[in-house]
């Protein structure tokens, strides 16, 4: 047994150090069809998780999902004039993680912690409807992610955007949730 415990705590490590193991699944830009960039730039690691919703339709599989992003980042990128969508990540319904600036590029979603944070948006509207476990667990464990990696500070702190700006996101139902990502 104790061999056991030891043995899986040195496969996980090994996997980590792979970047297999302790991320959850993340779908590539390329994977879901993004437009390139405009810039570029950010110091890691940060304090600040901030958690929002789109504010959109829901979506349960890896197609549906990546054309409501790439509608989000057409929006961000030719209506907004940003950069590039304006979130880090995204949480699908299907359970995926999907790569928005990722961890390395600043990011347009909570003026003030943009430089300092990690935005990761639900792709929904969960103002009166709860996210369901699957994504729960994959923001949970992509916050757990970047704690290993050491892109998030050990003594961060999560933020609902409302915490920050004035703005009803990421909704009541998720904002009570969000000491399950802990
Ligand atoms: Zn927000």
């Amino acid at each position: 047994m104790r061999y056991f415990v030891i043995c899986s705590i040195t496969v996980t490590l090994f996997f980590c150090i792979l970047e297999i193991e302790c991320c959850p699944r993340i779908v590539s830009r390329a994977q879901w069809g993004a437009r390139k960039p405009r810039s570029v730039s950010r110091i890691l690691p940060v304090r600040y998780v901030v958690i929002h919703h789109t504010v959109t339709g829901f979506c349960n599989t890896q197609a549906s999902c990546s054309s409501q992003i790439r509608s989000i980042q057409r929006y961000h990128m030719d209506s907004r004039g940003w950069s590039d969508i304006g979130y880090n990540f995204l949480v699908g319904g299907d359970g995926n993680i999907y790569e928005g600036r990722g961890w390395n590029v600043e990011g347009a979603h909570a003026r003030g912690l943009n430089r300092n944070g990690i935005g990761i948006s639900f792709i929904g509207n969960f103002q009166a409807r709860s996210a369901p476990a699957n994504m729960m667990a994959a923001a949970k464990k992509l916050i757990q992610c970047g704690l290993r990696k050491v892109y998030i500070m050990r003594n961060y702190q999560l933020k609902g955007h409302r915490d920050v700006n004035p703005t009803s996101c990421p909704g009541n139902k998720l904002y009570r949730q969000m000491n399950n990502l802990r």
